[in-house]
């Protein structure tokens, strides 16, 4: 992409509505513009993260076996009388009423429309046991949208489903979910924890929270310092296999949010120099919670033995859109965000110092056509603007890598290639260059 054909509104000066580092730097790079109170339009530098961070999301699930679909945004009002959430649920559910007065809301989840959708459909254990997930937009009518995408109104949430025919089954289904977490939050590059949350009336131990540690995360979290550094599940894991041992593994050691903390319990098992109480970021939570919806709701399949048996499910969400504040908040610098390779919007970012120079051009577009050819995505300032000007654009939209053309390096046939997160600088020949840039792969 050249950058004098692209869309990026970057803003010089701090916007004075933005109170965190991640709402701060998105607007400035022309990641997302506010249409109203926690409801954002991604521009196209934010929208190409979104789309990442949904594909490794998507990555991953299917790993596990679980199955893309969609639903839609709005529902039927009639579902939700079904479950008794519709009155549940308050003035965060955002109710419609259509041209034939039928009441309709904008889906901040989806609970009772998949249970719908599964009980017409599925209608032996034979069919059993199913995954299914959508990445949607949801509203919630939050009383106090802040922090950007973080706690919109509107944001994209990716939501799945589990069913199975005993409660035993269910639990590993709710086992996958918690590797396959692990798994997609570490390939962002960020740590999350998974912390016990409350289950509510239900009760067991079966729902988790994944949190990132952040100075202006809305939790208040206590854990072990081991889990911060714990390695996540390896990518070839046997999602059909024993899982608990993985399991036990993440949950033997003390972690839990200020609801679930029991202070006397921290201090007993975690050693001072290793208990760690810090704020977080909410990026995940998964939930065991059994036949809640499937049985006011007549969700039954026929057992072996022939009788109906009520489904066994678990709902698990990731916040895809809050995502990429986290990634922001766990990842930026005074200059600007430094994005994992492996959600960055483009992984090089090419400066030409002289534009309109005509060997530092051709030189430009020499390596700007190779780089596109090897599959790589490279922004190309190829704007007149001054090379100040440019390398703060690009310290600022956080690109891993810059490769930097001048007409000076040029006469020697060299280039600069800077690695965005070190600093590092190195000077080398263009072909070494576009070498270096084909071979760093992003981990998986
Ligand atoms: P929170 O406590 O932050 O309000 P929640 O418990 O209401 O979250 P869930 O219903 O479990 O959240 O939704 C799954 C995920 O969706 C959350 O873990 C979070 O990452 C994301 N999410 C929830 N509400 C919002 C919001 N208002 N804006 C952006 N992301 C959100
Ligand atoms: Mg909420």
């Amino acid at each position: 992409m050249r950058l004098s054909k692209y869309f990026l509104p970057i803003l010089r000066e701090n916007p004075k509505e933005a109170e965190i580092a991640s709402h701060r730097l998105m607007l400035r790079a022309g990641m997302v513009r506010q249409a109203s109170a926690g409801i954002y339009s991604w521009l196209p530098l934010g929208y190409a993260v979104l789309m990442k961070i949904q594909k490794i999301v998507e990555e991953e699930q299917a790993r596990t076996g679980a199955i893309e679909m969609l639903m839609p945004t709005i529902q039927p009002a009639d579902l939700w009388k079904l479950s008794g959430r519709y009155d549940d649920y308050g003035k965060e559910m955002l109710r419609i009423t259509d041209r034939h007065e039928r009441e309709m809301l904008y889906g901040p989840t989806n609970e009772e429309l998949i249970t719908d959708i599964f009980r017409t459909s599925i209608k032996s254990y034979k069919d059993l046991p199913r995954n299914l997930y959508h990445i949607q937009w949801k509203f919630r009518d939050e009383i106090r949208p802040r922090f950007g995408v973080m706690r919109g109104r509107e944001f994209l949430m990716k939501d799945g489903y589990s069913f199975d025919l005993s409660a035993q089954e269910g639990r590993h289904a709710y086992h996958k979910m918690f590797v396959s977490y692990l798994r997609s939050y570490k390939r962002m590059g960020l740590t999350a924890i998974p912390m016990a949350a409350d289950t509510g009336p239900i009760g067991g131990d079966l729902s988790h929270e994944f949190i990132i540690l952040a100075q202006t995360g809305e939790s208040e979290v206590f854990c072990h310092r081991d889990l911060i550094e714990m390695p996540a599940p390896p990518v070839d894991i046997d999602y059909d296999g024993d899982l608990t041992p993985v399991i036990k593994k993440w949950t033997d050691k003390y972690a839990a949010t200020d609801e679930m903390h029991d202070a006397a319990r921290f201090e007993r098992e975690v050693p001072e120099e290793s208990r760690i109480a810090a704020r977080g970021i909410e990026v995940g939570h998964i939930f065991f919670f059994g036949d809640k919806y499937a049985k006011p709701m007549g969700c039954t399949v026929q057992g072996a033995d022939g009788k109906p048996v009520n489904i066994q499910s678990g709902s698990y969400g990731i916040g895809i859109s809050r995502l990429v504040g986290a990634i922001i908040e766990a990842s930026h610098d005074e200059h600007g965000i430094i994005w994992p390779e492996s959600v960055a919007p483009f992984k090089v970012g090419l400066i030409n110092l002289k534009s309109g120079d005509a060997q530092t051009d051709a030189a430009c577009e020499g390596l700007y056509e190779k780089l596109g050819h090897a599959g790589i995505g490279v922004l190309y300032d190829d704007t007149s603007e001054r090379a100040g000007g440019k390398f703060k654009t690009m310290d600022l939209i956080g690109l891993p890598w810059q490769l930097i053309v001048g007409p000076r390096g040029l006469k020697s046939g060299e280039v600069e290639v800077k690695n965005r997160k070190s600093g590092a600088r190195e000077t080398l020949s263009l072909d070494a260059a576009l070498n270096k840039l084909s071979q760093e792969k992003a981990p998986s």
